[in-house]
C-alpha cells in the first residue's frame, strides 16, 4: 500500500491523501485549502475506485471539480447529501455531478480490495466521519477534522477502545492545533457563556455562526430560550436545519417555538434563481420582519450575515456575538462587519471554541491508541511538537509505503 499526500500536508485544510493498493487507489477527501492558492496544480489519477468524503467543509471536498473523472463514486452520508444539496441551492455549489454511495455508522463498505468502516466523530459539522481502512493486511485511520469537546463528546471512549482493538498501523490525524496550547472550553460551557451574555443584555443582540455548526447552532437557540428571546435565522439555516431534524433532536424551525426565520434578499434570489421557489413558502408562518424585531429589540436573538448587513441596517444592536473562527475576522468580509459594528459603539464578543482536538488531548489519544506511524496535517505547522518517534508532517506530494 502506498499513501500519498495530495493536500493538508503542512497547510490548514485542504486535506485529500490518496491510498493506493496493488490494483487501485481512493481517495480520502479532495478539500479546498484555506490559505493558499487553489489552482495550483495537482496530480490526480486519471481515475479512483471511490472517494470518501469525511465531512461538508469545502476545506474537505470542494476541489473535487478538478478530478479528471467526472462519474467517480463519491461516497458521503444522508445527511452529508441534504447539506450538500441545500448548499447547491444557496451556495450555488455544483459538487454532486457524481454518482453518491451512502455510508452508514459502523457498517462496512468495500471499495475494491479496500475494506472503509466510516465512524461518527465530534466536530464542528454534522454527521462528520473518520475511516478506517483495511488493505493488503494493513489498518489505516483517518479522523478527518475531529475533537472531543463538542456534543458529541461521549464518543471519544468508544472510537479510543474501537481503535486499540484494531491494532492501528497508520494514524492520519487532524493537527490543527497542534502549535497552539490552546485549552478548547466545551460546546456546554459556550451555551452557558452566551446564555449569560444575553442575561446581561439590554436590547436586540445579533449572533454570527457558521450554519453548518449544528452544534453551535443549539447552544444559541437553548441560550436564547433560556432568556425567554426567540431566536432568528436565516433562511438557509432554517431549511438546513429542518432537513437535519429527521437525524436528531435539533430545533426545527417548523416544529420548536422560541424559532423564526428572517428571509435575506439575497437568499431569496439564491432559491428562486436555482428553481426552487417552493421553499419560501415552508416557513411562511414562522417568517418576521424587521419591524417587529426593532418595536421588541429585548425579545430576539437576530443571527446577521455580513452578505445582509446593509439590509437589517435599521436595526440597532447593542450586543454582537461572534461566534465561529477567529481567522475569518482578518479577511476583508469579517473585518469590515466587525469594524462596522464597533464604530457604531455596539459592544462586539467573542465566544467561541475550536472544531479541533487539543494538542494535549491528540497526545493522549495517540497514547491510547499506540499506532505504528504517525501522520498530522491539516495544520501548517512543521515543528514536531510531539515527543514521539514515529510522527510525521508530510509535505503536499510527499508519498511512502506501508
Ligand atoms: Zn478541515
Ligand atoms: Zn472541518
Amino acid at each position: 500500500m502506498i499513501i500519498r499526500f495530495i493536500g493538508g500536508g503542512r497547510e490548514l485544510g485542504g486535506n485529500c491523501v490518496e491510498i493506493t493498493s496493488n490494483n487501485e487507489s481512493i481517495l480520502l477527501d479532495v478539500g479546498m485549502p484555506i490559505e493558499k492558492n487553489y489552482s495550483e496544480e495537482i496530480t490526480f489519477r486519471d481515475t479512483y475506485a471511490g472517494i470518501l468524503i469525511s465531512h461538508t467543509h469545502m476545506d474537505h471536498y470542494l476541489r473535487m471539480e478538478f478530478l479528471k473523472d467526472k462519474k467517480v463514486n463519491v461516497y458521503i452520508s444522508d445527511p452529508m447529501k441534504d447539506i450538500f444539496e441545500a448548499n447547491e441551492i444557496f451556495l450555488n455549489e455544483r459538487i454532486l455531478n457524481y454518482k453518491s454511495f451512502l455510508l452508514y455508522e459502523s457498517e462496512e463498505v468495500e471499495i475494491g480490495d479496500f475494506k472503509i468502516t466510516p465512524y461518527l466523530q465530534d466536530h464542528s459539522s454534522f454527521d462528520s466521519r473518520g475511516f478506517l481502512i483495511e488493505v493488503e493486511g494493513k489498518k489505516v485511520f483517518y479522523t478527518g477534522d475531529f475533537r472531543f469537546h463538542g456534543r458529541k463528546s461521549s464518543r471519544k471512549e468508544n472510537l479510543i477502545s474501537k481503535l486499540k482493538e484494531k491494532d492501528i498501523d497508520v494514524l492520519i490525524t487532524d493537527g490543527t492545533n497542534i502549535s497552539n496550547n490552546k485549552i478548547n472550553i466545551t460546546e456546554y460551557s459556550i451555551q452557558k457563556k452566551i446564555m449569560q451574555e444575553i442575561k446581561n443584555t439590554n436590547g436586540l443582540v445579533t449572533v454570527n455562526f457558521s450554519s453548518q455548526n449544528i452544534d453551535r447552532i443549539v447552544s444559541i437557540y437553548k441560550a436564547s430560550r433560556k432568556n425567554n428571546r426567540t431566536f432568528i435565522i436565516d433562511l438557509y439555516t432554517a431549511y438546513l436545519l429542518m432537513k437535519l431534524s429527521k437525524y436528531a433532536k435539533l430545533p426545527n424551525p417548523l416544529t420548536y417555538s422560541h424559532l423564526r426565520v428572517y428571509y435575506p434578499q439575497n437568499q431569496i434570489c439564491k432559491v428562486i434563481k436555482n428553481h426552487n421557489s417552493k421553499i419560501l413558502n415552508l416557513f411562511r408562518e414562522k417568517s418576521i420582519y424587521l419591524d417587529e424585531v426593532i418595536l421588541e429589540p429585548n425579545k430576539y436573538v437576530f443571527q446577521i450575515r455580513p452578505s445582509f448587513i446593509e439590509e437589517v441596517e435599521k436595526l440597532t444592536p447593542t450586543l454582537n456575538i461572534y461566534s465561529m473562527w477567529e481567522g475569518y475576522l482578518e479577511k476583508e468580509e469579517y473585518n469590515k462587519f466587525k469594524s462596522h459594528y464597533v464604530g457604531n459603539g455596539i459592544s462586539f464578543k467573542i465566544i467561541h471554541t475550536s472544531g479541533h482536538i487539543s494538542k494535549t488531548e491528540l497526545k493522549e489519544f495517540i497514547e491510547q491508541v499506540k499506532p505504528k506511524k504517525i501522520f498530522i496535517i491539516h495544520t501548517n505547522s512543521d515543528l514536531g511538537e510531539m515527543s514521539f518517534s514515529n510522527v510525521f508532517y508530510p509535505e503536499n506530494g510527499f508519498q511512502i509505503e506501508i
